[in-house]
């Protein structure tokens, strides 16, 4: 049994490693490889009578082939033993300071790139070579030259071999697969493979355009230094990108410390890491600690949770919101990713499954992208069996059954009926909702339940809500005082302020920030409806689509009936200008709010802001100004503090108001 499985386990991941490795073409994800390999590894265990020395549990990488010129490294270059849980990284430590109490670690991020290996003679850069199988590498000098980080002479004569990786760039990822798309090309499954793609072909002029960068890690000759930390630092000092990230830990849980803040901030990072690497720092230390056949018993990788996994889509169905716009989504078998089981993703529009070629019953890899929304990655096409046919796009909305449309210049479809129930119960909800006219007590199972009632079909309708009081005390659930409070919350949105309306509305384009724009330029909804296409566009921030899309809007007859009835009914058509005048130290700046706050809600604390004339932005750079942060703030605070922002609790906040 035993023997048939390690077999097995001997076989399904050497292929595995070949499509990885050789092809840079994985068909499962990472998870599910260190799984197998971590099966193999304790079966083998179990049964030291059937070793066998050409096991992937004995090899590193996968033997080069005939491409490149191929390369014996003076050293072989190794791979690393990786860890899951703290517990175990508890218990490599436990071995090494068995032995060395005093151990100090240098913990570091691991890239996730290609590794390499580069070669200096006479100060000037010679060759770099692939790791290959260890043993031999591939000569890919030409490809790595390209890289422009890379410093091609150093003030050091004698022969140096500094290892790194060369990696992809997030940005730079994003962009190769969208020339890829453009050209018809497959895209490339990740960073990790678009950069190990890059540098194992052969024309130079490619690998070059595709911004591919490298860190600098490990100095396999102890020179200039006793320890590798001050052997980076001397190769930063001769011109090396060296990862200004990595640090000392004098024991295990600070080592475990660093860890758990860099998983908070690895999503914001440029490139992609895949875990962590701790190293014994002292050279001495690192010499009698030794190595096996494939990894060097003095440092060990932490691998994050999978983010990545492999499941099987069951359908895939449509969605139509307020402004009938269709999306389409993929069901698929509930899986574990990141800790929380997902079973369904949005595939955002017809393009997308057509480039991804998604199809139902096709094995996919899924992800959650920066830890929130699960996102379909690739489908697996080798794993088909013929049965999964191309997914075509319904012409018809599978709500009201209306014909779809698809605007030029958009990717979406439309249902434009606007009797659709789906557009009526979104668009109503919408109306209503916080930012908009701000109706509390109808959300949209209210909004629904009043619409099966046939008391709710139209904005206008909410205003007419209070003639139906024997209608709505009926339906399950809704009490008295809920109907009070309904009434009077739909009385005082009369009062709102026009963006408020403009931005309920629904109109194609308009979010809340353009809504804002609009009335404080027009003042009124009457100079807004009679705006032409070029007063608009010369509106800074207003692009030509948004424009055109409000001209659109209000040329329609229906819409104007609409705005009309609801003047009628009482609704005030002005801007109320509650900005407060002056100088302010928030005027003109980009604000960050970031973790839960407990003086203001966070829609409170950014009205303030905006009327005190700041910008409330949604991510941290170089560009933002401040960072008010609550209780648990975790990687924007982080990301500030690297960037130095300055930041402000939200007593300060308070303080400073
Ligand atoms: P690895 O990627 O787990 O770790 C070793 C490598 O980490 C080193 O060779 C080096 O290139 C890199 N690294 C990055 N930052 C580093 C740093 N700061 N210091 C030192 N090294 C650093 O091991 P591997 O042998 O390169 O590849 C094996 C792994 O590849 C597997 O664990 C699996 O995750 C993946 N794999 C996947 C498939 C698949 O089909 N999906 C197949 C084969 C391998």
């Amino acid at each position: 049994m035993s023997e048939n499985r390690i077999k097995e386990l001997r076989e399904l991941l050497t292929r595995y490693s070949y499509e990885y490795h050789v092809l840079d073409k994985p068909t499962i994800p990472d998870s599910e490889y260190d799984q197998l390999f971590r099966e193999l590894e304790d079966l083998e265990a179990l049964h030291p009578e059937l070793d066998d020395p050409s096991s992937p549990t004995k090899k590193v990488g996968y033997t080069v082939l005939d491409s490149f010129a191929k390369v014996t490294h003076e050293r072989p270059m190794m791979s690393l033993g990786d860890v899951f849980s703290y517990d175990e990284l508890r218990d490599w430590a436990k071995k090494i300071e068995d032995v060395y109490p005093d151990v100090q670690y240098c913990v570091e991020y691991k890239i996730d790139g290609l590794a390499m290996s580069l070669i200096y003679e006479d100060g000037l850069f010679k060759q770099a070579v692939t790791r290959g199988d260890g043993v031999t590498g591939e000569d890919v000098t030409n490809n790595v030259r390209t890289i422009k980080s890379i410093p091609l002479k150093i003030p050091y004569k004698q022969r140096y071999d500094i290892r790194g990786e060369v990696y992809m760039p997030k940005k730079a990822f994003e962009k190769a697969n969208e020339a890829r798309r453009k050209e018809g090309a497959e895209e490339f499954a990740n960073p990790r493979n678009a950069a190990a793609g890059s540098i194992r072909q052969l024309d130079s002029r490619i690998a070059a355009s595709r911004g591919l960068d490298g860190f600098w890690y490990h100095i396999p000759e102890d020179v200039n230094a006793d320890n590798h930390y001050d052997s980076l630092m001397y190769a930063k000092h001769l011109g090396f990108k060296v990862n200004d990230t990595m640090r000392l830990c004098d024991n295990i849980e600070d080592v475990i410390n660093r860890i758990e803040e860099t998983a908070k901030i690895r999503h914001d990072l440029p490139y992609e890491i895949d875990g962590m690497v701790i190293k014994v720092n002292d050279y001495a230390k690192q010499k009698v600690l030794g190595f096996t056949s494939r990894i060097p018993k003095w440092a060990i990788a932490y691998k994050f949770p999978a983010e990545e996994v492999r499941t099987v889509v069951e359908d895939i169905f449509i969605t139509v919101g307020r402004t009938g716009k269709c999306t389409p989504n993929a069901k698929f078998s509930p899986v574990k990713v990141a800790g929380t089981t997902i079973g369904f993703a949005i595939l955002h529009n017809e393009d997308n499954i057509r480039d991804k070629d998604i199809r139902v019953g096709d094995t996919i890899i899924v992800r959650k992208a920066g830890d929130i929304i699960p996102e379909v990655v690739r489908s697996i096409k080798e794993n088909r069996d013929g049965s999964q046919v191309p997914y075509i796009f319904p012409n018809t909305c599978p709500v009201c059954g209306g014909k779809l449309y698809r605007f030029e210049d958009e990717a979406a479809h439309y249902c434009i009926n606007t009797d659709c129930k789906a557009r009526l119960v979104f668009g109503i909800a919408h109306f209503a909702s916080r930012k908009a006219m701000n109706i509390d007590g109808l959300g949209e199972k209210k909004v629904e339940a009043f619409y099966s009632e046939g008391i709710l079909e139209s904005f206008e309708d909410i205003y007419k809500l209070h003639n139906k009081r024997d209608i709505i005390l009926n339906i399950d659930k809704f009490g008295q005082k809920s109907y009070v409070n309904l009434v009077e919350a739909i009385e005082n949105s009369k009062a709102n302020s026009l963006e408020r309306l403009l931005f309920g509305l629904g109109i194609r384009q308009v979010g809340e920030k353009a809504a804002k724009l609009l009335a404080s330029h027009f003042k009124t909804m009457d100079a807004l409806m009679d705006a032409t296409l070029e007063e608009l566009s010369d509106i800074k921030d207003i692009g030509p689509i948004t424009a055109r899309g409000i001209v659109d809007f209000f040329k329609d007859e229906n819409n104007r009936r609409i705005i009309n009835e609801l003047k009628i009914l009482g609704l005030n058509m002005d801007y109320i200008d509650n900005s407060i005048g002056g100088d302010n130290p928030f005027k003109g700046k980009t604000v960050v709010l970031t973790g839960s706050l407990s003086i203001y809600t966070r829609k409170e604390a950014s009205d303030i802001l905006e009327n005190l004339g700041a910008h409330c932005a949604g991510s941290v750079s170089k560009k933002t100004d401040y960072v008010i942060y609550g209780e648990n703030a975790g990687s924007k605070l982080a990301k500030a503090n690297e960037l130095g922002v300055k930041t402000i609790s939200e007593e300060e906040f308070r303080n400073m108001l």
